[in-house]
């Protein structure tokens, strides 16, 4: 399997009925990308920024933010890098923003929550983004969207940056796609008219799974009831790429269900169309998506839908699907 998996290198990534997909990577610093070219990935589907805040005393100043995202995407030679904003609090503590201590903080204030009410944090990264957009495929994604409203606060103040960096003579990609993480349900369930308002989705399953099953993703106590083959959350999923596709934009996903052997299948018979996980999973993900029919998979689906649960979900496909 390991010698197989290896030969993907050069190969693209297109099922044996003939449908290409994007298989991309996850990554958290500048640093990452040389492992993203080792393993042939095809571009960045999510660049988690809270690293640079994480690992600093103080906010990153705009220049430091540059010189990160222009990195990456002047590495990547053209291949699409989606970088997302500030996702901060939940289980990501940032010690200098002295953010409050809440009951709920999976529930609280964080992400894009924060970046609408700090705009001082979220501008300075949105004029770090475009001015990088200059050098390479940037994508701008919004994290922790449960509201339209959400969405168009958030592309206002993008188009508010965008006319000050017109002023200013400072270039940027004026067609730059905006997209959102879909990782809380009710964002899901509302897709079709998420999808009139951005570019593009990728589905977040870490805090999608969590936030559908009420189960804290870091507890241990309960991780037994924390499962990526749950029916209600791959309806969820089948219900974003539809209403996506209905729309017209391309929907990925970038939770670690991506990376998921026996899930990659199914994706790729829901209709996924970019695949994003850890630098290390590219290549078996490839070879996976490699041998496996679309159509056939896709004669499956209505059933693994209507099974009653994840343990049926994940012995279906074990019976069924597997790819050896
Ligand atoms: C997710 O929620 O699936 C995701 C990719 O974001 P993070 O793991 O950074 O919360
Ligand atoms: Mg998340």
């Amino acid at each position: 399997f390991k010698s197989k998996v290896k030969e993907m290198k050069g190969k693209e990534s297109i099922s044996k009925d003939g449908i290409r997909v994007e298989i991309a990577a996850n990554i958290g610093t500048p640093k990452d990308i040389d492992n993203v070219i080792a393993n042939d990935g095809e571009g960045v589907g999510l660049f988690r920024t809270e690293f640079l805040y994480m690992d600093s005393d103080s906010l990153p100043t705009e220049e430091e933010q540059f010189e990160a995202y222009k990195i990456v995407a002047e590495k990547l030679e053209g291949k699409p890098v989606v970088i997302r904003t500030l996702d901060v609090g939940g289980d990501k503590d940032i010690p200098y923003l002295e953010l409050p201590k809440e009951m709920n903080p999976f529930l609280g204030y964080r992400a894009i929550r924060l970046c609408l009410d700090r705009r001082d944090i979220f501008k300075t990264q949105l004029r770090a983004l475009l001015r990088a957009s200059a050098f390479g495929n940037i994508k701008i994604m919004f994290p922790m969207i449960s509201n339209i409203g959400e969405v168009r606060e958030a592309k206002r103040i993008l188009e508010e940056v965008k006319d000050e960096l017109r002023k200013e003579n400072i270039p940027f990609n004026e067609n730059i796609e905006v997209g959102i993480m879909v990782e809380i349900p009710s964002v899901a369930v509302h897709s079709d008219i998420f999808a009139k308002e951005v570019d593009f989705f990728s589905i977040g399953t870490n805090d999608l799974i969590q936030y559908t099953l009420a189960v804290d993703r870091g507890n241990q106590d309960i991780s037994h009831l924390y499962n990526q083959y749950d029916p209600a959350v791959l309806r969820l999923i089948k219900m974003t790429i539809d209403n996506g596709h209905k729309a017209g934009i391309w929907v990925g996903m970038c939770g670690e269900a991506a990376g998921d052997e026996k899930l990659i299948p199914v994706l790729l018979a829901m209709g996924l169309d970019e695949f994003s996980m850890n630098p290390a999973s590219i290549l078996k993900a490839r070879y996976i998506i490699n041998h496996t029919s679309k159509k056939e998979v896709e004669s499956m689906l209505d059933e693994i839908l209507s099974l009653p649960t994840a343990e049926d979900v994940e012995k279906f496909i074990d019976k069924n699907i597997i790819i050896r």
